[in-house]
C-alpha cells in the first residue's frame, strides 16, 4: 500500500511529455516536440573546462551540503552584480536544480496546512511541491482575463495561514514579465506582513526587447538577515545546462540553514562535477547569455506571428522565457483534448494550459530549432484551420485533410 502522500502526487506532465516523444522519436515517427523546457543551445565552454578539471583529478568526493565554497563565492559575485546585493555564504545554498532550493525552502518553512498562494498561470510543479512539503496550494487567477494578478488579487487570498507567497517571473508558462509595481507592491506587503516571499528567478535573465531583468531586492531596505525574501535562480536555463541540475537560493542564515540541514539528510551537497561546471559557467566568458537572449528573441517573434495567423487564435507576445501561452479555445476547450488530438494527428508535442491551472490554453516552446517551430506551427494549423493548404507533409508521409 503505497502513502496517501505518494497516492496525491501527480508524475511531473512535462517530464512526461519529453518521454512520450522520445518514445515516438524512437519508433521512427517524425515528432515535433514544442512542449519543451530547455534550449538547444551548447554547454558553455567555460563550464566544461572547470568541470572536466575536477573528473581529470580522478578524485569525485561528497561536497558540503550546501554547495562548494567556489561556487558559493561565485554565487555571492553573481548577487552583487545582478541584484546589487552584498551576501555572505551563510545566505547562499546550492541545490540540485533551483527545483530542489524551493523544495527544500518549502519544507522548511511550512507547517502542515500552511498556506502558499501563487498566481495562476503557473508553473506546472509549485502545487505539487507544496503538497510533497505538507501545505496547502492557493492559486490565484488574475481576475482581469491577462496572466498578471493585481496586487489586490493576491492580498485577497492571503489568510491566517499564509505563509508564503510564490512569484515566478519571467513566468513559466505564459512568458509574461510581472509589473515592477506588482513586484514592488508584493516585496514590500510580505516583508510588513512577514510572509516568506520566493522569487523564483529561473528565467530572469532571459528577457526581451532590451528590458531590464527584474531585481526584487530593489523594493526593500531591510537587511538581508531581515528579510523574508528568497531569491531562486539556476545555471538551467540561462546556460543552457539543465542536466547538470544545479540552482541556487539566497536567503537569510536562518532560513539558509534549515534548507542546508533539510538538503543534507534528503541528497547531501549536489554532484561535485555539476558544481565545478556552474563555477566555470558563472565565473567564465558571458557571451553565451546575450546570444541565447538574442536566438530566443529572433524565435520568439516568428513563432508569435505564426501563431497570429491562425484565426482564432488569442496570443500575448511573451517579454521573456521561451513560452507562449496562446488560447485555443476557440477550437477546443479542453486544452487535454488538444495537446492530444495534435500529437495523434500531427505529431506535435505541446503542453495542456490546463497542467499549469489554465484551461483552452497550450504552452508552445520556442527553444527548439527554427525549422521545428515553423514546421510545428504550419502542422498545427493544418490541424485546426479549415482554410489552411489541404496537403501537408509529416516526413515522408503526405496527408490530405479532405480525405481524412
Ligand atoms: N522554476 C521554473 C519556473 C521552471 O520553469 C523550472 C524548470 N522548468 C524550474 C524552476 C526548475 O529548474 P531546475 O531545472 O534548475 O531545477
Amino acid at each position: 500500500m503505497l502513502s496517501q502522500l505518494a497516492l496525491s502526487i501527480k508524475e511531473s506532465p512535462t517530464l512526461k511529455l519529453n518521454e512520450t516523444a522520445a518514445i515516438l522519436r524512437d519508433k521512427g515517427e517524425p515528432v515535433i516536440h514544442l512542449g519543451g523546457g530547455e534550449p538547444k543551445s551548447r554547454t558553455p565552454l567555460d563550464a566544461i573546462i572547470s568541470c572536466t578539471a575536477l573528473l581529470n583529478t580522478g578524485e569525485v568526493r561528497y561536497t558540503p551540503a550546501d554547495g562548494i565554497p567556489a561556487l558559493k563565492k561565485a554565487v555571492i559575485r553573481y548577487t552583487e552584480e545582478h541584484y546589487a546585493r552584498a551576501v555572505k555564504p551563510e545566505n547562499v545554498i546550492v541545490s540540485s536544480g533551483a527545483k530542489q532550493s524551493i523544495m527544500v525552502a518549502l519544507h522548511s518553512i511550512l507547517d502542515s496546512n500552511d498556506e502558499v498562494i501563487f498566481p495562476a498561470p503557473y508553473w506546472v510543479s509549485y502545487p505539487e511541491m507544496v503538497k510533497l512539503a505538507g501545505g496547502v496550494p492557493v492559486v490565484v487567477t488574475p481576475s482581469d482575463g491577462t496572466f498578471e494578478p493585481s496586487f489586490e488579487d493576491i492580498t485577497q487570498a492571503v489568510g491566517s495561514y499564509t505563509k508564503a507567497i510564490v512569484l515566478n517571473s519571467p513566468n513559466n508558462p505564459s512568458g509574461v514579465v510581472y509589473s515592477e509595481d506588482l513586484v514592488a507592491k508584493v516585496v514590500e506587503f510580505c516583508e510588513r506582513k512577514n510572509i516568506w516571499l520566493i522569487m523564483d528567478d529561473t528565467y530572469n535573465r532571459l528577457v526581451f526587447d532590451g528590458r531590464a531583468p527584474t531585481n526584487a531586492y530593489t523594493y526593500t531596505d531591510k537587511d538581508v538577515e531581515d528579510s523574508k525574501l528568497l531569491v531562486v535562480n539556476c545555471v538551467s536555463k540561462m546556460y543552457a545546462m539543465t542536466g547538470f541540475r544545479i540552482g541556487w537560493a539566497v536567503g537569510n542564515r536562518e532560513l539558509i540553514k534549515a534548507m542546508g540541514n533539510i538538503q543534507s539528510q534528503q541528497t547531501s551537497g549536489p554532484a561535485a562535477p555539476s558544481q565545478w561546471a556552474a563555477v566555470g559557467a558563472l565565473n567564465g566568458v558571458q557571451n553565451s547569455i546575450a546570444a541565447l537572449r538574442s536566438t530566443l528573441e529572433n524565435q520568439r517573434n516568428v513563432l508569435v506571428a505564426r501563431l497570429e495567423a491562425i484565426p482564432g487564435v488569442k496570443v500575448v507576445k511573451p517579454a521573456g522565457t521561451f513560452y507562449t501561452f496562446p488560447d485555443f479555445s476557440a477550437y477546443e476547450k479542453s486544452s487535454q483534448k488538444l495537446a492530444q488530438m495534435l500529437l495523434d494527428k500531427v505529431r506535435v508535442v505541446v503542453v495542456p494550459g490546463k497542467e499549469f491551472g489554465f484551461e483552452g490554453h497550450l504552452r508552445v516552446s520556442f527553444c527548439g530549432a527554427m525549422k521545428e517551430i515553423k514546421e510545428g506551427v504550419e502542422r498545427i494549423q493544418w490541424a485546426l484551420d479549415p482554410n489552411a493548404p489541404n496537403e501537408l507533409y509529416l516526413g515522408s508521409r503526405k496527408l490530405v485533410r479532405d480525405a481524412l
